[in-house]
Parts: C-alpha cells; sequence; structure tokens
C-alpha cells in the first residue's frame, strides 16, 4: 500500500515524499479514508503508531480542499486538544510537515510560557489551532479564541488527559464548539471511563484499534533484566559501558527518582540529563534538543515528561522501575521501535515489582525475556501462579552457574534469553457496539 491509494492531493503527497514516508502505517491506512469522509473517528492507538499523521493528513486535505480561493480572514476550523506541551509542539510540527505545501495556517498554544507570542499568530488567524486544554479556555476566556466555526475537533491521549485530571476542562471545551461537527477521539487505551466520554463526543463513529500485543511484540524487542533494588544502579551503568548504545531513554517513576539516576551516571561520566514536571519548560526542551543531536547520551524522563517526545531513531528505552500502570509500559516502549523501526525496551524489575510485570504481561499478552546470568540477577522470579513469586536464595553461588561477585560476568552473546509466546489479537473484525459504532483492529 502507498500513500497515493489514498486519494490524497498532491501538495500532500509532495509532502508526504519530503517527509521520506513511503508507505501509511495500519493506523493511517484504515483511518485517513474514514476521516475524509467526514466521519467520526474513535482511535485506539499509542504514540509511535503514526496516529498524528493519521489524523493530521486528512484535516489538512479536508480543510485545504473546503478553502478552495476563499481569501476571507482565516478562522479556527479544526482544533487539536492534546495533554502536554510536548505533544502539541510536536503535533504543530507535523501540521507545518504535512500541510507545507498548502495554503493553510496553524498554530500552538501550551501553558507554562508567556502567552504574547501565541497570542500575536491567533490575531493574524489561523485554520489549525493545537492546544493544551488549560491554555485553550484561557485565551477564550480573554477573547483570543473564537470556536464557531469550527468543523474538526480532535481529542488527543484521551486516557493520559483523564490522568492529568484535565476531565473539567475537556468538558468545557466541548461545551464551547459547534455541535454539529467532525470529531476524532484517540487513546492509547480504551477503560469503561474513556468510553463514557467518548460517547459523549462522537456521533456513530468508526473505531479503529491498533492493538498493543502487537505493537510490542513485533517491532521492540524486549528484554527484562531481574535486580535487586539496591544493584539497579550498578546494572544501568554496566549496560551503558556497552558504547555501541549511542542514545538510550531511561524511565523513572518519580521525579526524585529521575534526579537521582542522572546523578549517578553523570558521576559515571556517562552525560545524562533528566526531564520531569519540576523542570522550566525551557530545560525540558533544551535537555530534548541536547538528546536529539546526540550531545546528551542518556535522557532520564518520568512518564508525564516523556509523553510526546519524538525521537525518530530511539533504539533503546530502559525502565529502570516498572511502571505500576501496565498501560504504562506500553507506551514507555512505544518510544522506540517507531513507524516499523526496530527498537530495544530493557526493564529492570525488583522483587517488588513482580506483581507489576504480571499485569504488564497479562496486558501485553506476552511473556517478557528474562536476561539470565547477568552479574547483577536477582535471586527471584514471577512463577506462573499468583501466589508463588518464591525467592530462589538457595540457588545463588550453589551450582546454579550464577557469580555473586559483582562485575565480573558479562553479559554478552552468551545471555540466555527465554522465549517469548506471543499471543496475537485477531486482524479484522467487524461488528457493531452500543454506539452503534463499527470497530477494525488492526496490528501494526
Ligand atoms: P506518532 O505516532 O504520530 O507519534 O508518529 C510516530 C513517528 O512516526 C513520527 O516520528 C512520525 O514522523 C513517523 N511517521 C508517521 N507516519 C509515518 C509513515 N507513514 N512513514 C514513516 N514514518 C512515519
Amino acid at each position: 500500500m502507498t500513500f497515493d491509494k489514498l486519494d490524497l492531493i498532491e501538495p500532500i503527497l509532495n509532502a508526504l515524499q519530503h517527509e521520506g514516508y513511503t508507505q501509511p502505517t495500519p493506523i493511517q491506512e484504515i483511518s485517513i479514508p474514514i476521516v475524509l469522509t467526514g466521519q467520526d473517528l474513535l482511535g485506539c492507538a499509542q504514540t509511535g503508531t503514526g496516529k498524528t499523521a493519521a489524523f493530521a493528513i486528512p484535516i489538512l486535505q479536508l480543510l485545504s480542499l473546503n478553502k478552495g480561493n476563499d481569501r476571507s480572514p482565516r478562522k479556527i476550523k479544526a482544533l487539536i486538544v492534546t495533554p502536554t506541551r510536548e505533544l502539541a509542539i510536536q503535533i504543530g510540527e507535523s501540521f507545518a510537515a504535512y500541510g507545507r505545501f498548502l495554503n493553510l495556517r496553524h498554530t500552538v498554544v501550551f501553558g507554562g510560557v508567556s502567552q504574547q507570542s501565541q497570542v500575536n499568530p491567533l490575531k493574524m488567524g489561523v485554520d489549525i489551532l493545537v492546544a493544551t486544554p488549560g491554555r485553550l479556555l484561557d485565551l477564550q476566556n480573554q477573547g483570543y479564541i473564537k470556536l464557531n466555526d469550527l468543523s474538526i475537533f480532535v481529542l488527543d491521549e484521551a486516557d493520559r488527559m483523564l490522568d492529568m485530571g484535565f476531565i473539567h476542562d475537556v468538558k468545557k471545551i466541548i461545551k464551547l464548539i459547534p455541535e454539529k461537527r467532525q470529531s476524532l477521539f484517540f487513546s492509547a487505551t480504551m477503560p469503561e471511563s474513556i468510553r463514557v466520554l467518548a460517547s459523549t463526543i462522537l456521533k456513530n463513529p468508526e473505531e479503529v484499534a491498533v492493538t498493543p500485543n502487537a505493537t510490542t511484540a513485533e517491532t521492540v524487542q524486549q528484554e527484562m533484566y531481574y535486580v535487586n533494588a539496591t544493584d539497579k544502579k550498578d546494572l544501568l551503568i554496566h549496560l551503558l559501558q556497552d558504547k555501541s548504545i549511542a542514545t538510550a531513554l531511561v524511565f523513572t517513576r518519580t521525579k526524585h527518582g529521575a534526579d537521582k539516576v542522572q546523578r549517578f551516571l553523570s558521576k559515571a561520566n556517562i552525560k545524562t540529563e533528566a526531564i520531569h514536571g519540576n523542570k522550566s519548560q525551557n530545560a525540558r526542551q533544551n535537555a530534548l534538543r541536547n538528546f536529539k543531536d546526540r550531545t546528551t547520551r542518556v535522557l532520564v524522563a518520568t512518564d508525564i515528561a516523556a509523553r510526546g517526545i519524538d525521537i525518530d531513531d530511539l533504539n533503546l528505552v530502559i525502565n529502570y522501575e516498572i511502571p505500576n500502570i501496565p498501560e504504562t509500559y506500553v507506551h514507555r516502549i512505544g518510544r522506540t521501535g517507531r513507524a516499523g523501526l526496530n527498537g530495544k525496551a530493557i526493564s529492570f524489575c525488583d522483587v517488588e515489582e513482580l506483581e507489576y510485570l504480571r499485569d504488564i504481561q497479562k496486558l501485553i499478552s506476552l511473556q517478557v525475556p528474562v536476561v539470565k546470568g547477568h552479574p547483577f540477577e536477582g535471586d527471584f522470579e514471577l512463577t506462573d501462579k499468583k501466589s508463588k513469586i518464591k525467592p530462589k536464595v538457595a540457588q545463588r553461588g550453589k551450582g546454579s552457574g550464577i557469580d555473586p561477585g559483582k562485575g565480573k560476568r558479562r553479559v554478552g552473546n552468551d545471555k540466555n534469553v527465554s522465549k517469548p509466546q506471543a499471543k496475537k489479537t485477531p486482524i479484522s473484525t467487524a461488528s457493531q457496539t452500543e454506539n452503534n459504532s463499527k470497530k477494525i483492529f488492526l496490528n501494526r
């Protein structure tokens, strides 16, 4: 399948060629034709699947065709609401890239910075607005944003939006936009609360899902290291001695944890920066830029700060701590192996985190392969039965082949990785749901 089979207009096809895209990702292949017909869409897809282009491309096409030679002042026709500044900037960049040969203007507004530079483009008039909820409402209140002419509304990363406490803002925004509109709703996960929210926004949507188990199984090589919490630091430094690792994104659960990892890696002469909610917007953007241009080798991030990080050739993600929300694992490892490229995700699991690992494996229908025989191997493992997370203490140094001397054994070609057991979700199911939406599932 190539983009020219999707009935896209020449300027968009040229822009995609300019970006070096040769073929649509699965979510793009299915969603673009749906959006072009004007239908509502419920998309279950995480960042990394190409979902931004899946909505940005058809929106650009619809607006461009509607606009024709109209020279009247620009009014906001499409609004994309997304939870974080990083995502907003990234979506803005996508509109700029795919719309580079079109006569459409967009702008991006988000909080945490002065509003003046955001107000100027609004005053000049834009066709497309990308916004985080708080700043959108703020500027709307001040009269800089008028949404009466809106024809397309996108709610992006809805699950994260709820996690971050934006539900009331989202409800307020819905009240401000015309009832007659096309709505697109994207979420990485679809728990009941998200479906309820979706049902208040969408009318007879088509439902498209990129299943996470395919996402994690097919493009990202996953590895699990059992390690005691106190040895994680040494294991991380040990792994990063491998000079073939050009860059790595390391995840921690907390801001404090991110700072701690940043400090000990820097002490070990590994160029590292950390991003999290306590860092200023400028510090975050700088750290991101340094990481992208490889001035910094390791970026340590908390989940919220990392949401929206878009690095095309990131090939290693390290979960220094296992997330307690299983979907977060899918988000994290989705930072690598993007748009069909191969990536690797390494996770450090201590005995307290085995339960989290169990939940993750249930969600992704896959047993993450365990790396055995590494120098910091923990004396425990996840067993099949819930009650049996049993320490293997007796084995250490007693014929198990594990040398208790730290740092003496090498992790390399001799590592023994157990086989993954992947279970795939059926590829294409069309069924009717309560709200009459049609479901299409696809694997990445
Ligand atoms: P997203 O899921 O929207 O965050 O996109 C993930 C990454 O994939 C971004 O860096 C996009 O530039 C890239 N991308 C999106 N669509 C394609 C495509 N059809 N071919 C190659 N790369 C793509």
